[in-house]
């Protein structure tokens, strides 16, 4: 698999040397900060939500390779989203870390994400691999929920 390694790795490369949607956004737009106290990755996260759509978001900070890349991808996934798709591909991502997390016990074969139902983002299992750096690849999507609570209410999906 060693092709499917080096797309990977050229995927987040490319997210790392080209982020995408960096800057910020005017209120009333959502302004979320997230930190990162494992590695030192700072990240704010904007969100401007309309009718339950997620029609734009910006994000600044810095950070390691994996914390920059990950903020990147995740803003190219989630933005023009509904508030409802957005908190599936958080729920998602998560999964792909924690899931892979509890199996470094060795007793469960962790599932492989696929590129084709996690596009780009699968890009991301292979940090896995590095537990320590697991923190820096969730923290942009662990704001973005944060930024949603902020919105709505925990776990809520908002008439607002
Ligand atoms: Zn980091």
């Amino acid at each position: 698999m060693a092709n499917l390694d080096d797309l990977y790795r050229e995927i987040i490369l490319d997210h790392y040397r080209t982020p995408r949607n960096r800057g910020e956004l005017p209120p009333p737009a959502v302004r979320t900060e997230g930190y990162n106290p494992l590695c030192g990755d700072e990240l704010v996260v904007y969100l401007d939500i309309h009718d339950g759509v997620l029609v734009d978001i910006k994000l600044t900070g810095h950070g390691c390779s994996i914390s920059q890349a990950s903020s990147s991808m995740m803003s190219a996934a989630v933005k023009g989203k509904t508030v409802d798709e957005v908190r599936a591909a958080i729920e998602r991502f998560k999964q792909l870390m924690t899931v892979h997390e509890s199996s470094l016990d060795g007793d469960a074969e962790p599932p492989v994400a696929d590129i084709h139902t996690m596009g780009e983002l699968a890009a991301l299992q292979g940090v896995v691999k590095f537990p320590v750096r697991i923190k820096c690849a969730t923290l942009a999507w662990n704001t973005l929920s944060q930024g949603l609570d902020d919105t709505y209410g925990v776990q809520g999906t908002g008439s607002k």
